[in-house]
């Protein structure tokens, strides 16, 4: 179902015009209200006046994940902190996160566009969302709760986690939609085997999936476990949450990228030419509608390409094709972003372990697990293994409490992981997706 028909199938043409209104607006918003843009435009001798066309956002700077975290928490902001009305935040590089901020027109236009995404994926005001996206800083799930509310559908905020109890509920509950990771989804379809409930029984007809990597494999394999049509979702809590694209359930062939609020373009993460239709680059988004955290050309480090090519669902908004992967070296562990250097500043923070390690990240059944590998000083290694377990234990807790995963630790012997002359191999991704 195509929930803003006005919006979702205007002719290219009067898009264009909006687009290029928004976009005006929002170039004249920064500059008076975010010194960080001001500064970079009068750097480059830029004035909103400038902005004429499309064409002209090429001339503005990007933006980067690190400028970001040079303005944290609020420097970004382009409101007074009393209109803004929620907070969300995620993982950053060096474990400081990256904070957002919604004003109330902010928090109800997500919600808009999270409507919209349900119904893209599927849904309608008669079904009943089992919404199995954490609720929290990420932005995941109260992403679908408000869309889900907005649209009129019954949401079940049930949360990550208690993956029993999730079962008991599918099948009391009657849910007809799911929302979660792909991961997760899978690791449901095995808890509920081994509980004997089989999804042929239940009444789900739609997932909508999203928040981590997916391949098309791994989409037929949701739709025969879990017996459901599967799409994907995408998003990022710096450009708005989850509601930034959304697949048709009709075509499942690249995502609607809701051009009224965001501009994509693709561009060589190296040279940072913009790249045509077509060709695959890094992902860049320029917000265009948001009041208290807009971005203007943010680097989302996503690789992914761009299809103009009209869809059969009859949205005319430009569709993106599925993230293949990231230009830097950022994981996502169970829908949650981590980064080696964030594991490393855990690491350094505790006395007995040596600074050399490796990520190990795996899918086991269906979830990823991460095991971390540390190595110790010799005195360390000899001592007593009640002393080596306390200390694994000790490394895992911090890992949790700090970045929100869980990781195995194991303590490796002096010179047990492998020297490499240049850049250390820092992590081994056996997942196969
Ligand atoms: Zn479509």
């Amino acid at each position: 179902m195509i929930l803003d028909i006005g919006f979702e199938t205007m002719p290219r043409e009067d898009l264009e015009a909006i687009i290029l209104r928004r976009l005006k607006a929002t170039i004249e918003r920064v500059y008076a209200n975010v010194p960080f843009y001001r500064r970079k435009l009068e750097e480059n001798s830029i004035t909103p006046k400038d902005i004429q066309s499309l064409e002209d956002l090429k001339r503005i700077p990007f933006t980067t994940k690190e400028d970001l975290r040079d303005n944290y928490p609020y420097g970004m902001f382009a409101v007074p902190m009393d209109n803004v009305v929620r907070i969300h935040a995620s993982s950053g590089t060096t474990g400081q996160p990256t904070v957002v901020g919604y004003t109330a027109r902010d928090v109800n236009t997500w919600a808009e566009l999270m409507a919209r995404s349900l119904a893209a994926g599927g849904a309608t005001r008669e079904d009943i969302i089992h919404n199995a996206y954490g609720y929290g800083l990420f932005t995941g799930g109260l992403g679908v709760h408000y869309g889900a509310e907005k649209l009129g559908a019954s949401v079940i905020p049930v949360s990550g986690g208690n993956t029993k109890r999730q079962i008991v509920i599918m099948k009391d509950f009657g849910p007809t939609i799911l929302t979660a990771t792909p991961s997760y989804a899978l690791h449901l379809a095995e808890v509920a085997d081994e509980m004997g409930v089989s999804f042929k029984d239940l009444k789900f007809k739609f997932g909508i999936f999203g928040a981590e990597p997916w391949s098309e494999n791994m989409r037929e394999d949701i739709e025969k476990k879990l017996n459901l049509t599967a799409v994907d979702i995408y998003g990022l809590s710096e450009v708005i949450g989850p509601g930034v694209a959304i697949e048709c359930y009709e075509a499942k062939k690249g995502l609607h990228i809701f051009e009224d609020h965001f501009i994509p373009e693709i561009i060589d993460p190296d040279t940072e030419e913009v790249l045509d239709y077509g060709e695959t680059g890094e992902l860049v988004f320029t917000s265009i509608t948001k009041e208290a955290f807009p971005v203007i050309r943010y680097r989302t480090r996503d690789i992914t390409s761009l299809n103009p090519e009209p869809c059969i669902c009859g949205r005319t908004h430009i569709r993106m094709n599925r993230v293949s992967g990231r230009t830097d070296d950022m994981l996502i562990i169970r829908g949650v972003n981590v980064f080696p250097s964030q594991i490393e500043s855990v690491l350094m923070e505790m006395d007995d372990v040596e600074p050399h390690y490796q990520l190990l990240v795996e899918r086991e059944g269906k979830l990823d697990t991460l095991t971390v590998m540390v190595e110790v000083g010799e005195q360390t290694f000899s001592d007593e293994v009640k002393h080596l377990q306390d200390l694994e234990r000790k490394i895992s807790k911090n890992i949790k409490d700090y970045l929100g995963v869980s990781a195995k630790v194991k303590l490796v012997e002096p010179k047990g992981i492998a020297r490499r002359e240049g850049k250390a191999v820092r992590v081994i991704d056996n997942r196969e997706i």
